[in-house]
């Protein structure tokens, strides 16, 4: 029997659910092209940032695919021809396809802001993750004093996340480093209004109230006009900082306008109704113009949709339209709380923590078997950091 070619391209939440659901099939051949090495759990990765386990946020995909037959390529795709129905990476190789899914995520974006790129740290990778907690332990190690302030840019999930686990890393990295206490000033900086401008108010304030909690000082309707390697301009005012993360943009990747495909609002791919930009060829995820798409859940749910509808196809049967799934919103703020929308339902604090971390296993469980996502899951309560000093003090802790 002739097998469909099915090319995946990104290794991120949409491409690998793809694979994944696909690769029992028989009636698909799937190659699943990725620049990375390993996947990345973002919704983790502020925790590993703030001294959780490296082993939280990422799995290698050659773990993810064991045993399923899915030839795995890297390699970063560059151009697309659509005649000969291939795709060409930035090293030259041609990969062809009948079938095509493209979920390659978003890419961060500084505005144009003189000094971000040069002088910002950022967690959107496991390499940025180390660069930032470098730095927090070099400069708390030499200077034996903590930044005069840690500015986090962008009171999005990202930010307010970081923001909620700051303060207490950074004491933490005092302690087991016998540094002498002193007070940790965490600033978070919002261009909006308010933070989390497209959740509702009542969530912002009290994310607000648990934040200021915490120790954390919001300015909101604050610009950031640029970044030196010591200070940062916000609205025409100086800020005093050798650390400042960026947690505020994100673009779509370029490879869609590169290759003309049809952009939308926010700069993401117009599809129809299959999540087809053209014929056979799907975009998902953070790549696709669906009203919440930016959400590994919707990631997810667009995977699953195309890989059935992929099936279906394959059985001589008409696809099915799109239908909007709506997200739950779980945003933790600082140790053990988090705050939970779904639908009408609010839920705050300790209650709000025990749903995320419930929400992480389900993510876990979405790519993984039993076993596998468990232990993933379970390395979210390791302490252990990067750092052998941290390491061992925490140890001796419990
Ligand atoms: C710090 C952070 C925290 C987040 N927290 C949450 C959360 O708590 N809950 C939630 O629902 N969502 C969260 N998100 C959003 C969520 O992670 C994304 O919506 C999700 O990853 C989108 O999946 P995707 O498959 O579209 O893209 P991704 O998961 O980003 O995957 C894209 C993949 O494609 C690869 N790639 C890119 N370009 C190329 C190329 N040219 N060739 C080959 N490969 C390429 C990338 O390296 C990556 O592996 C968070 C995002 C970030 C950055």
């Amino acid at each position: 029997m002739k097998k469909e070619k099915l090319l995946v391209v990104g290794g991120g939440f949409g491409g690998v659910k793809a694979a994944l659901e696909l690769a029992d099939d028989s009636r698909f051949d799937i190659t699943l092209l990725s620049d990375q090495t390993d996947f990345r759990y973002y919704p983790t990765l502020y925790r590993t940032a703030t001294g959780g386990s490296r082993a939280n946020s990422s799995i290698t995909l050659r773990a993810l695919f064991e045993g399923k037959s899915i030839t795995l390529v890297q390699g970063t795709a560059e151009t697309i021809d659509r005649k000969l129905k291939t795709i060409t990476t930035t090293d030259g190789s041609v990969l062809p396809y009948e079938t095509l899914i493209l979920a390659l995520g978003v890419v961060t974006n500084y505005f144009g802001i003189p000094g971000l790129p040069e002088y910002s740290y950022s967690i959107k990778s496991q390499v940025e993750v180390a660069r930032l907690k470098t730095h927090l332990h070099q400069q708390l190690i030499e200077g034996k004093s903590p930044d005069l302030n840690y500015v986090i840019i962008g009171a999005g999930p990202t930010g307010i996340e970081l923001a909620g686990e700051l303060p207490s890393y950074v004491r933490r990295i005092m302690r087991n480093h016998g540094i002498k206490h002193r007070a940790v000033h965490v600033d978070l900086i919002e261009a909006s209004p308010r933070l989390l401008p497209r959740l509702p108010i009542d969530t912002s304030r009290m994310i607000r109230r648990r934040l200021k909690r915490l120790g954390v000082k919001l300015y909101t309707n604050s610009i950031v006009q640029g970044v030196t390697s010591d200070e940062l301009t916000v609205s025409g005012k100086p800020i005093r900082s050798h650390t400042v993360i960026w947690t505020a943009g994100v673009t779509n990747n370029p490879f869609f306008v590169n290759n003309h495909f049809v952009i939308m609002g926010r700069g993401k791919v117009a599809t129809d109704t299959y999540l087809q930009a053209e014929d056979n060829i799907f975009v998902i995820g953070d790549n696709a113009n669906t009203p919440y798409s930016g959400l590994a859940q919707i990631a997810l749910h667009d995977a699953s949709f195309v890989a059935e509808n992929l099936r279906r196809k394959a059985s001589g049967k008409d696809m099915k339209t799109y239908w909007v799934k709506k997200p739950i919103t779980v945003i933790p703020a600082g140790p053990k709380w988090a705050a939970v929308m779904w639908g009408k339902l609010r839920i705050y604090g300790w209650l709000g923590y025990v749903l995320r971390e419930a929400a992480d296993f389900v993510g876990f469980k979405d790519l993984e078997p039993w076993r596998q996502a468990t232990e993933q899951w379970l390395t979210g309560f390791d302490r252990r950091d990067d750092c052998e000093v941290c390491a061992i003090a925490e140890a001796s802790r419990f």
